[in-house]
């Protein structure tokens, strides 16, 4: 039995046929601080993530680059782990689907399935988009190309495996309806309403035109179908069936995912753990794409912004910070670096990094690093107001998932703290010797800064540590600057 506790939240695990681009920093980033806050806030969170290492695509690419399937995977999923590393993600285990541990809980779950009368075999044909791993209708298609891809689709027809998902349309539907909150945001909801609506046919859970999978157990010349694979992560990352951990940690209370992979996370993942008798996860959060010249960037569409790259310039938190701010959770977002080099200067060199400089300066200078332990005079301010209350406003805002929003109270505070500065003028007060005044003022600006730094911790956690290294000292001196400005000549 799950404790009420326990925070159990994933994201899509990525399909590594190229190295990550800066959709997949965007969804670590969102579930990191996401995981973050919830331990912040004493939940005891299981933050699981990973990558989808089947399919033909995985096998054509391999192929492509002379390698086996294995060696293929073996070196992408080295550059996704990497990715998290950089990005100081928190996560507490990487699922490969490659792994025994997942491929023996796939053919279980398969087994259910079967043993339930929930698999048949059949003749399969449709127009089918290698890239996606999912067949279209004709109506789907444009030209005949599949919409994301915009290549030609393949006509496929086989003998194969069908998984009975159309017995669970009704009951999918029923628990869409009866949980308001199970897809986030709203819009999305309605969305898979409508299209579960129209019709749900059985899903195809088999291939015999390659062979890179888990093999089909009553057949060796198929293998299983890659999402049916895929999606089984989230209960084998955690052990099931019988690991405490699974006991302890499902439903998940997140999955985080985009937009386009919403009708796998919610009609046939569901349809799956129905046939299998396990518990519906809480929640599905549906993130927005980023756009790059108003295209979504994906690997085979051809738009590539290399995140690493970005990290090795600007550094981890400044991308954090960029895309947790600029972006409206659930919708599209623009990316450009020029974007990227504002926010740094003005928001993380002018804002934060001059309030941290200015103020370990000041520290130093004045009371010669030793902060006094209590205030003197006890008229209000609105600064110390604003910064008490600062635990409560950013998790007003994260309770509703509205990071910008967040990240904007935090920046309030900042921003009063430095305009504090401006009008309490410290060096007149030091010129004319006003020692308790200076201390009152020393012991406000700590207090303010000790509140920044917790509040910032779930969003930019290396600039958090910095700063809590350099405030908690028992003697504060300055250092170099967090954020040094940024000249966008090139
Ligand atoms: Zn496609």
């Amino acid at each position: 039995m799950k404790a009420k506790n326990n925070f159990y939240i994933t994201t899509a695990i990525d399909y590594p046929s190229g190295k990550p681009h800066i959709g997949h920093a965007y969804e670590k980033i969102l579930a990191d601080t996401i995981a973050r806050w919830q331990r912040s806030q004493k939940r005891n969170v299981f933050f699981l993530t990973g990558t989808d290492e089947h399919g033909q695509k995985i096998e054509k690419y391999a192929k492509q680059d002379n390698k086996s399937p294995e060696e293929f995977v073996i070196a992408m999923t080295a550059e996704f782990i990497g990715l998290c590393k950089m990005l100081n993600i928190s996560n507490d285990d990487f699922i490969r689907t490659t792994e025994k541990r997942h491929i023996d809980v796939a053919l279980a779950i398969l087994k259910k399935a079967m043993d339930k009368g929930d698999i048949y075999k059949d003749k399969y044909e449709g127009y089918y988009c290698v890239d996606c791993e999912c067949f279209y209708l004709e109506r789907d298609l444009i030209d005949g190309k599949c919409a994301v891809h915009k290549k030609p689709a393949d006509w496929i027809e086989e003998d194969g495996y069908f998984f009975k998902m159309s017995m669970y349309q009704q009951k999918v539907l029923d628990h869409i309806a009866n949980n308001q909150d199970f897809i986030f945001p709203k819009t999305r909801r309605n969305e898979i309403i409508n299209r579960i609506k129209e019709g749900v046919r059985d899903l195809s859970i088999s291939r015999s035109n390659f062979s890179w999978g888990i093999p089909f157990p009553a057949d060796k010349e198929h293998v299983i179908f890659v999402w049916f694979d895929a999606l089984i992560n989230y209960v084998s990352g955690i052990g099931y069936p019988d690991s405490p951990r699974f006991e302890d940690f499902w439903p998940a209370d997140i999955h985080l995912i985009g937009k386009d992979i919403l009708w796998f996370h919610t009609m046939v993942w569901m349809a799956i753990l129905m046939s299998a008798d396990i518990e519906l996860p809480k929640a599905v959060f549906v993130h927005g794409f980023i756009n790059l010249q108003g295209e979504k960037i994906s690997k085979s569409s051809g738009v590539l912004v290399d995140p690493v790259a970005l990290i090795e310039k600007y550094g981890a938190d400044s991308l954090r910070y960029f895309l947790l701010r600029e972006m409206s959770f659930g919708e599209d977002g623009n990316f450009s670096e020029q974007a990227l080099i504002r926010r740094i200067n003005s928001d993380l060199a002018n804002d934060l990094g001059n309030l941290i400089h200015r103020s370990a300066t000041m520290i130093e200078k004045y009371v010669q690093g030793n902060v006094p332990i209590k205030r003197i005079a006890e008229h209000q301010v609105t600064l110390w107001e604003f910064a008490e209350n600062l635990n409560n406003s950013v998790a007003e805002q994260m309770q509703i998932y509205n990071f910008a929003q967040a990240l904007s109270k935090i920046w309030e505070v900042i921003n009063l703290a430095n305009k504090f500065i401006e009008d309490t003028k410290p060096w007149v007060l030091f010129k004319e010797n006003k020692q308790e005044q200076l201390s009152d003022f020393i012991f406000i600006l700590n207090f303010v800064i000790n509140k920044v730094q917790e509040n910032l911790q779930p969003f930019m956690p290396e600039t958090a540590d910095k700063i809590q290294q350099q405030f908690s000292s028992g003697c504060i001196k300055k250092q170099e600057p967090l954020f040094p400005r940024i000249e966008d000549a090139d």
